[in-house]
């Protein structure tokens, strides 16, 4: 099978990559801008590979992407890129309306000329998954969870822009019938997250002896889940989930965000005490660098997910638990740093 991979140089987008190469026997095009926020060293395992193929361009860029649909030929198109940090969306949303709604719409129709020009059988086979978040949701209370028919609620231009391409692609499908599948997740964390993320920032941070910065009083809370579970999840919903259905993805891990950056202040005390930085916290210990900063604004209060659907229907299970996984980031982080 060929897959066309869009923001395949991302955090989750070359883990997607990585397990495709090593554990499939797919051919894989990565499609890439490669913007700030891409780690083109989290492909270094698999960029010699002959199923591996990477091309530098925007989704935007209509004529660039028709090119790469000939040339490639793809059963299927994963679509991971996109901006994806809510501060900078607040600060400049310019960029997420551009590539994560112009550039989805201009996808969609590069895939829809492509799909409808395919021979019969590969044209019942054609697949577009689309990779989104569980922050159109917008907030939930205390209790309760978010289900596939949520209805959508987004708070941040981040989000707006994602639930703007959520329902593109569902337009895409039920006006012009292109095959589509797609996930909605909770919060990712594992190696080659851009450190401007709460655990990869909070780690660096703590490592530099800088303030470890907590939007408001700390009680948000986020449903974790590992990214290679996200990868394993997103595999079995582009190849055996139902067309044009919903999936959502969660990890069923409810932490605030200050317990999360408790665990890290511990993790890195047992893991790095002889850390020069580690020495000049003393007794007092790392968490005496939190600082409550002004919340951030319109900053959702909860989320969760209720991944039953994935669970019952496609056998999928979170196999990491949030301890085992927050270790394994928080060493990666330190062996990256050749502490
Ligand atoms: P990321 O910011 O780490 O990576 C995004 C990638 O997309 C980068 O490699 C970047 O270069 C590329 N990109 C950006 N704009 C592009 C453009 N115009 N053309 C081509 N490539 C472009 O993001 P991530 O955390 O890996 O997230 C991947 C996807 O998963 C996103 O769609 C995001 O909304 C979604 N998602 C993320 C999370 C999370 O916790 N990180 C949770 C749920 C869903």
């Amino acid at each position: 099978m060929r897959i066309l991979i869009t923001g395949g140089a991302g955090f989750i987008g070359s883990a997607l990559v990585r397990m495709l190469i090593e554990q499939t026997t797919c051919v894989v095009t990565n499609v890439d801008k490669l913007t700030y926020a891409s780690h083109p060293e989290a492909l270094a395992a698999i960029a010699e590979s002959e199923r591996y193929h990477f091309i530098q361009a925007d989704i935007c860029d209509a004529a660039t992407l028709e090119q790469v649909f000939q040339a490639h030929q793809p059963d299927m198109v994963m679509h991971l890129a996109a901006e994806s940090h809510v501060d900078r969306s607040i600060e400049g949303p310019a960029a997420f309306i551009q590539t994560n709604i112009v550039g989805t719409y201009t996808l969609l129709e590069a895939s829809r000329r492509y799909w409808q020009q395919l021979a019969d059988t590969r044209k019942g086979l054609f697949r577009f998954h689309h990779v989104s978040t569980d922050e159109v949701f917008g907030s939930l209370t205390e209790t309760g969870l978010f289900s596939e028919t949520s209805a959508y609620d987004p708070s941040s231009p981040y989000s707006a822009s994602k639930a703007s391409a959520d329902h593109l692609v569902r337009a895409w499908h039920r006006t012009y019938a292109l095959p589509i599948v797609m996930t909605n997740c909770s919060n990712n964390y594992g190696p080659f997250q851009y450190p401007e993320k709460l655990i990869p920032l909070m780690v660096t941070n703590a490592l530099q002896g800088k303030p470890l910065p907590i939007y408001g009083n700390g009680q948000q809370v986020r449903d974790w889940l590992y990214v290679d579970d996200h990868v394993k999840a997103l595999y079995l919903v582009a190849t055996q989930g139902e067309l044009g259905q919903t999936y959502n993805i969660g990890g069923s891990c409810e932490q605030t965000n200050l317990t999360v950056v408790r665990q890290i202040c511990a993790l890195l005390e047992e893991l790095v005490p002889t850390h020069p930085q580690s020495l000049a916290m003393g007794s007092a210990g790392f968490a005496d660098l939190i600082q409550y900063v002004v919340d951030r604004p319109g900053h959702d209060v909860r989320y969760a997910i209720d991944a039953s659907k994935i669970q019952r229907e496609l056998g999928w299970r979170a196999q990491e638990s949030f301890e085992s996984g927050l270790r394994k980031t928080v060493e990666w982080i330190i062996n990256q740093q050749h502490l």
